[in-house]
């Protein structure tokens, strides 16, 4: 072993022995954010990433665009100036939690069998730990990455991210100067699959597009009247009948570039057949060809738009002059067109669109070399890894940051315990990672971070 060797080695070992304190330590700062004011805020969380970080000689910058609403930004020095930045980002707020429905305390950031417990151990306060982990031991041992790397610990992702991401990109766009490249969530977690001659792989999904979010909120204007009257013009009922049509609407598999990407490169990892020309025929089959591939793709084939909050009226015997919808939209990359016209179709004449948040989506090339580094520190720290480039159904601040014309990817490493269900885990009851995944995490981010 070179003196280089036992040096890492012992470096790992350092972050890998605060990662889980971390996460536990920011899991016990509630950051609820239910998407408006009444939440802590990420204030206390920003504050404790702040001290993390100056400990080790950092001069974090704190962004409070609203009181409490937090977001810190750092920058480490890289070995060339000249080069561009890369951004790390991940957001300190999490989704609100009930207590009564959990086996542990969701803020308690309790440390039991192995795992951490707590709202978001998993989304995203595992990454937030795992950052912080790898910065402090890098510059405690003086080990400088080879570019410049921005470290942004953001508030109110979980809601529309106008308060921490956009923020920054919005008003703070000196804080990321120079970043040319973003990772963050919505990617690097793994699949255990088996191929088809029996070998077991774990596939890593790396972000690299995510659909658009369309909040859209929907208004139908009509008469007001008596609710006991013949009434033809009647605001509720033809915005329940516009919510009806979208709601119930089927929309077809549109294969776009990165899904085919994912879904070529996911059956070659596996060792199946797949048929992209006649995949739309037999959706069903294709699908469980892929396994556990096939909760991954299923979301990302279509748009999809649901009815989630009506608001109208306010008597039972008065018709309203006016009912107001609101649809979670979620659009594919480079079908933004025609997903507003059929949402206008739908909705019909004389209902009006407005948004209430409006995040195209974004589509990064899995090339490059940031890529290259991704898939290498994988390898290097799982041999059974296959990384697969990935489309997210849902969507995250690397939309936001991919509006400065960063290349936005999804990769939080974490080689998962099996028979963890981790999808369920997002905004689920008894979230929690165990402690070898952010182990893990931070081995392959140190690695990653020496090669990007
Ligand atoms: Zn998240």
């Amino acid at each position: 072993m070179t003196s280089q060797h036992s040096a890492a080695l012992a470096s790992a070992s350092s972050a890998e022995q605060e990662v889980a304190r971390l996460c536990s330590e920011l899991i016990g700062i509630d950051t609820s954010n239910a998407g408006d004011d009444s939440g802590p805020g990420e204030r206390v969380a920003a504050e404790y990433v702040a001290e993390k970080l100056a400990e080790v000689g950092l001069e974090p910058v704190m962004v409070e665009p609203a009181p409490r609403r937090t977001s810190v930004v750092a920058r480490l020095e890289g070995a060339d100036p000249g080069r561009d930045a890369l951004l790390i980002h991940c957001h300190l707020d999490v989704v609100p939690a009930v207590p009564a429905d959990w086996t542990v305390h969701p803020f308690s950031g309790e440390v039991r069998d192995g795992f951490v417990w707590g709202r978001g151990a998993v989304d995203m306060k595992n990454m937030c730990a795992m950052t912080l982990a790898v910065v402090r031991q890098r510059l405690r041992e003086r080990r400088k990455p080879p570019r410049d790397v921005v470290v942004a610990f953001v508030a109110d992702e979980e809601h529309t991210g106008a308060l921490g991401a956009g923020h920054l990109v919005d008003r703070r766009p000196e804080l990321l100067d120079g970043c040319a490249e973003a990772i963050g969530e919505g990617g690097g977690f793994s699949v255990p699959a088996a191929r088809a001659d029996g070998a077991p792989i774990r596939l890593y999904p790396v972000g690299t597009a995510q659909r658009g979010t369309a909040w859209l909120k929907l208004t139908a204007r009509g008469t007001a009247g008596h609710g006991s009257r013949r009434h033809r013009d009647n605001a509720v009922t033809q915005l329940a009948t516009a919510l009806a049509r979208i709601g119930a609407h089927e929309w077809p598999i549109q294969l776009t570039q990165p899904v085919r990407d994912f879904l070529r490169e996911s059956a070659s990892a596996l060792g199946v057949e797949l048929d992209l020309a006649s995949l739309a025929d037999d959706v069903d089959a294709a699908l469980r060809a892929l396994g556990p591939v096939a909760a991954l793709a299923e979301p990302v084939l279509r748009h999809s738009a649901n009815p989630t909050i009506l608001d109208a009226g306010y008597k039972i015997n008065v018709i309203p002059g006016a009912a107001t919808g609101y649809v979670d939209g979620r659009v594919l990359p480079g079908y933004q067109r025609e997903f507003f016209a059929e949402i206008d179709r739908l909705s019909g004449a004389g209902v009006t669109r407005e948004f209430v948040s409006d995040q195209p989506p974004v589509n990064a090339p899995y090339s490059g070399p940031v890529v290259a580094a991704i898939r290498a520190a994988l390898a290097a720290e799982d041999p059974a890894a296959r990384p697969v480039p990935f489309c997210s159904a849902g969507g995250n601040d690397g939309k936001a940051f991919a509006r400065l014309g960063m290349a936005a990817y999804g990769f939080a490493p974490l080689r998962l315990a099996p028979g963890l269900n981790y999808s369920a885990m997002f905004h689920g009851v008894d979230e929690r990672i165990d402690i070898d995944a952010l182990r893990f995490g931070v081995r392959v981010l140190d690695r990653f971070l020496t090669a990007s």
